[in-house]
């Protein structure tokens, strides 16, 4: 059933048009078709939903012989390959799910040049056998789909593709094209040097996801945030959580509300994880509560919101798990809730888990994402300029560009929170420092004896989020430093002297508790 026959090739226009469609290109695809074409290696950064399979479908069909697209999950190389079949290209996989034979019919259909695509795992193509066999094959390329996982830079890596370097030594005439949806800077450099590549044509696309709006909201009563949050909304969501500890324990509660909701973590089995999956995507779920585990091959497109329940490791991770939202166009929110004190967790767990030679880059990265977590500017510019796309004009689709931070003078708040911290010797956490603020009688400050304190609810006016969000803006201001070796208790720094002397000017934004959704403003 093929359209195209390898005595008439033909151009890459006429193949969009026939083949898929469509009737012209879009943004970046011509010109990386065209590189390929011509067997020039390609590396594409084009966001979810640019249209990235195109730029190796079509040069796969222009050129002679089997193109073999290296793809990370079983279930995308079936999407594709269904997609494919139905508009008539040859199409298969070889993967772990089939027998011997199968496997063998599908290499005898390349054999007899009747196979235009082979989808395949990495571990699976660098198996020696298929190397040896694709050797006295044509290909007419190789695609290395999600190309960010080959680098340690990367927010995913795989080993298994770590060794994908060698097609370009095995098959150096080939054109190879990586292809991904997120990758910094330092990652993009790493693909073009771990996949080997040889005067690569760069294409990189905008990575503006306009119709997902971005917020961050200070998290201080983290389950009662996320239940309203999800009350409020309709359709579909994600909700992130950095533990599948926490991924349980959230499903539970929000079960218990009435929440349409299911978990996913890799601590499941595969066929709960992929009964989930399947659920979500008919909309028989509204809510999946996950860790990173839920995530490629993800491929719902009317997401409305996906909630970070805790700080992601960088932005990458964030660009790519907000990046699930809105593939359909329509308007999505992003919300993350954030808390320094996560931050510090987030931060000490790097340090204790990464090698030496990857520590800075590691930290730099999270720093970064915290520098957008803290921003009092369009986040958008921010996310942007992260992926070296500067933009100079704000949003408008944001919570800082649609409710512009208020500053205040905050020196005698300032004072109320340093004090406290004094007076209970440096030996609170921040709930239990709020706690005594506020005035609260609860019996372990009776036992301490705290209600004595000078400080003892002298915030008494305002809610708990209100002064969560006061202190977290005084340890990023470097007044105060969480102590994870002693269970996150608040301590001075030497700095906070001067502001309790009363010396120095203090200014604090107004904290941000509740969002209104009728303060939306829609951009287009
Ligand atoms: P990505 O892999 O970058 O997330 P896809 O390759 O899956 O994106 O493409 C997203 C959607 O856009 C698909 O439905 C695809 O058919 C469609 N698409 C891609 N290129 C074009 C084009 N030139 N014209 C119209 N639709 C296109
Ligand atoms: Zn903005």
């Amino acid at each position: 059933a093929e359209n195209i026959t390898p005595e008439l090739p033909s151009t890459p226009l006429e193949v969009l048009s026939k083949v898929f469609g469509y009737d012209k290109f879009r943004d970046g695809q011509q010109a990386v078709i065209d590189a390929v074409v011509n067997g020039q290696d390609a590396l594409v950064l084009l966001p979810t939903g640019g249209g990235k399979s195109l730029c190796y479908q079509i040069p796969a069909l222009v050129r002679q012989g089997v193109a073999v697209v290296v793809s990370p999950l079983i279930s995308l190389m079936q999407d594709q390959v269904e997609q494919l079949r139905e508009v008539g290209v040859s199409a298969a996989y070889i993967n772990s799910t089939q027998d011997q034979e199968q496997q063998q019919s599908v290499l005898a259909r390349i054999t007899s040049g009747n196979l235009q695509l082979l989808y395949v795992s990495p571990e699976k193509l660098l198996t020696p056998w298929l190397m040896s066999f694709l050797q006295a094959q044509t290909v007419a390329l190789f695609a290395v789909d999600e190309a960010h996982c080959v680098s340690h830079w990367g927010h995913d890596f795989r080993q298994d593709y770590r060794a994908l370097g060698l097609l370009k030594q095995r098959f150096p005439n080939i054109p190879v094209i990586g292809l991904t949806a997120t990758a910094d800077a330092a990652t993009q450099a790493d693909i073009l040097v771990q996949l080997n590549l040889n005067d690569p044509f760069v294409y990189k696309g905008s990575f503006d996801r306009p119709n997902i709006r971005y917020r961050v909201m200070a998290k201080y009563k983290a389950f009662d945030q996320v239940r309203d949050y999800v009350k409020q909304q309709d359709g579909s969501g994600i909700i992130y959580c950095n533990s599948r500890a926490k991924v349980d324990d959230l499903h539970a509660r929000l079960h218990r509300e009435g929440i349409s909701c299911a978990a996913y973590h890799a601590g499941m089995d595969a066929d709960e994880r992929e009964y989930v999956q399947r659920r979500f995507l008919n909309d028989q779920v509204d809510v999946v509560i996950a860790t990173v585990a839920f995530g490629m091959g993800i491929n719902k497109s009317n997401v409305r919101f996906v909630v970070h329940h805790d700080v992601p490791r960088s932005i990458e991770n964030y660009y790519q798990e907000t990046g699930r939202a809105g593939r359909d166009g329509l308007e999505s929110e992003a919300m993350l809730l954030y808390d320094e004190k996560d931050a510090a967790r987030v931060r000490q767990w790097i340090e204790q888990g990464e090698a030496t030679d990857r520590l800075n880059v590691e930290l730099q990265k999270f720093a970064s994402m915290e520098a957008f977590a803290e921003a009092q500017t369009c986040r958008r510019q921010v996310l942007l300029n992260y992926f070296s796309q500067y933009s100079d004009t704000a949003c408008g689709n944001c919570d800082i560009c649609i409710d512009p931070p208020k500053l205040i003078d905050g020196l005698v708040i300032g004072q109320k929170i340093l004090s406290c911290i004094l007076r209970l010797e440096q030996q609170a956490g921040s709930q239990y420092l709020i706690d005594v603020l506020r005035g609260k009688a609860l019996k372990r400050i009776m036992e301490a004896g705290h209600q004595n304190l000078s400080t003892y609810g002298i915030g008494k006016e305002k809610p708990d989020g209100y002064w969560h969000s006061m202190i977290n803006q005084l340890i990023h201001k470097g007044l105060v430093r969480v102590d994870l070796t002693a269970g996150a208790m608040l301590r001075l720094n030497e700095n906070a002297r001067q502001v309790l002397k009363g010396e120095v000017a203090l200014e604090l934004a107004v904290p941000r508790l509740s969002f209104k959704p009728d303060t939306r403003v829609s951009k287009t």
